[in-house]
């Protein structure tokens, strides 16, 4: 796959608001936010979408969903709710090609999502 600026920002060769990170996630505030809390979980190594994932890759996309919890939790917006979402391919509304999840919080969500 060709290299995103979710690359960048993990060897933080641009600027990011970095929040988390371990040895296979990183996470950040979206630059963009759609809700008052707003972070993209990340793996560091770049898959482009959740098409690419494999059974290989159980333990990754389980480490991301972890991640989000964890932070939800230890920043206190847990027990009100949050949302995890994760894009695929142009229906799906993806924009970057470096698989992320969005944990979405810190206001009511409505569905369906639109
Ligand atoms: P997608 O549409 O699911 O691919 O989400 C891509 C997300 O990346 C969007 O919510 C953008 O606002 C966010 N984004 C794009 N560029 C940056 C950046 O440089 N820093 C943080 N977030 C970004």
């Amino acid at each position: 796959m060709s290299e995103t600026l979710f690359s960048k920002i993990i060897r933080r060769e641009i600027p990011a608001d970095i929040v988390y990170e371990d040895a296979d996630v990183v996470a950040f505030r979206d630059i963009n936010p759609q809700a008052p809390r707003h972070v993209l979980f990340v793996p560091r190594r770049p898959v482009a979408t959740l098409n690419d994932l494999g059974d290989a890759d159980a333990t990754l996309i389980g480490r991301l969903v972890l991640a989000a919890t964890a932070y939800a939790k230890a920043e206190g917006f847990a027990e009100a709710g949050y949302r995890c979402v994760i894009n695929c391919n142009g229906d799906g509304g993806q924009t970057v090609y470096h698989l992320h999840l969005h944990l979405l919080g810190g206001r009511p969500m409505h569905w369906p999502p639109g």
